[in-house]
């Protein structure tokens, strides 16, 4: 059976091509130029981020965070085992070592329960990821960090467009509340341009800095703002500033951000009400969003109750030209982290999650009708 329905396929929302073609009759494809500047000052705006640099990748991103905290060997930080592996390479490439906390049981997102027992001497910084959109407990998180010192990375990859409801009730966008926050415009997340990244700069201290090695480790942006009278090598760096193409592309996508997050959480809810009444059978549960978290619909996902139930759920709709897929493969079981001869850790809800969590497709062009089938292929597994 061919696949007839894609996990995902992204989305061209309107005015990409017409902004590069703008891009490139300007006669300025590389970095830093007006719809570089436009995507910038859009979430500086929108979401009172301090100051904002896209990037190739949030991976990019991860890695500038990574130099501006001056993470160095013997250093640790603290993150998720449940999430992509830059979260864990940008650090790693700086010589830190990883300590991975576990998922709640709730939520993939890490158990800021589980943090403090996980502070030494030697930590520098938490990474908190904000699965599917979906906050991590920040109060938390931010009072153990301030308490300890420590800084704070928000991998909001997933979190566009998402908010963190404050003790005080204020919701406060994602991105918005670590030291320094990364998010990622890679074809799977909801606003794309191919491969693209932001760094967020939150914390004050960090931005003439960060700055400089987004730009190759020199003051060349101070001397186009005419600040210095040449540009130098001042710093460490690399080329971390994506071209104005695919800045343009961006653009395109910010522009229509409303409509696309909207048109998203509207599959998403048509999932959840779908799927509502087959998951009281007991075979999979649905995902919770805590009161203090909103929901972005970046990913529909749920969790089986066994890994066999997950295969047969994937072969029933694979078999129906439906692709539905899983991840990951938590990062303290890979082989790559164990070849470092790090002792075994036993990760509970991080494991619940490799083995059993399940995601559906889920992007803008599908067809609430194809939402139906998919829910009436996994009620006949079920
Ligand atoms: C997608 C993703 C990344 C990497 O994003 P790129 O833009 O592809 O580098 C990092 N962290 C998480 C949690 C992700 O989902």
């Amino acid at each position: 059976m061919s696949i007839k329905v894609p996990f995902n396929k992204p989305y061209l929302a309107g005015n990409e091509l017409q902004h590069i073609e703008s891009a490139i009759k300007s006669g300025k494809i590389s970095g830093n130029g007006k719809f570089t500047f436009l995507c910038h000052r859009f979430f500086e705006d929108r979401y009172n981020f301090k100051k904002c640099f896209l990037t190739s990748s949030c991976t990019d991103a991860l890695e500038m965070a990574a130099l501006l905290l001056e993470i160095s060997p013997g250093d640790e930080v603290i993150m998720p085992a449940f999430t992509f592996v830059s979260t864990a390479n940008a650090f790693v490439l700086r010589g830190a070592k990883i300590i991975f906390c576990d998922s709640r049981i709730d939520h993939p997102g890490m158990d800021e329960s589980k943090l403090k027992q996980l502070i030494t001497e030697r930590t520098k910084a938490i990474v908190v990821v904000h699965y599917a959109g979906v906050a991590c407990n920040m109060d938390s998180i931010m009072k153990l960090a301030n308490h300890y010192n420590l800084f704070v990375v928000e991998d909001a990859a997933h979190s566009i467009d998402s908010y963190y409801i404050n003790s005080a009730g204020k919701k406060v966008a994602l991105g918005s509340i670590g030291h320094l926050s990364t998010f990622s415009f890679h074809e799977t997340k909801n606003i794309i341009s191919g491969e693209g990244g932001m760094l967020v700069v939150n914390d004050e201290r960090f931005k003439k800095r960060a700055e400089i090695i987004w730009e190759k480790g020199t003051n060349r942006s101070a001397f186009f703002r005419g600040e210095v009278d040449k540009y130098n090598w001042v710093d460490v760096g690399s080329s971390f500033l994506p071209s104005e193409v695919t800045a343009a592309f961006l653009w395109g996508q910010l522009e229509n951000l409303d409509r696309i997050q909207n048109r998203r959480l509207e599959l998403w809810n048509k999932y959840y009400n779908c799927l509502s009444e087959i998951s009281e059978c007991g075979d999979f549960k649905l995902p919770i969003i805590p009161k203090y978290a909103t929901n972005n619909a970046h990913i529909f996902y749920f969790v089986c109750s066994t890994p066999k139930k997950r295969s047969k759920i994937i072969a029933k709709l694979k078999a129906n030209g439906i692709l539905a897929v899983f991840h990951y493969i938590s990062l303290h079981t890979s082989p790559y982290y164990k070849s470092k001869g790090n002792d075994n850790l036993d990760l509970k809800n991080s494991q619940i999650y490799t083995d059993r969590l399940l995601r559906l497709p889920l992007f803008y062009e599908l067809e609430p009708g194809i939402i139906d089938q998919i829910s009436n292929l996994i009620n006949e597994t079920v």
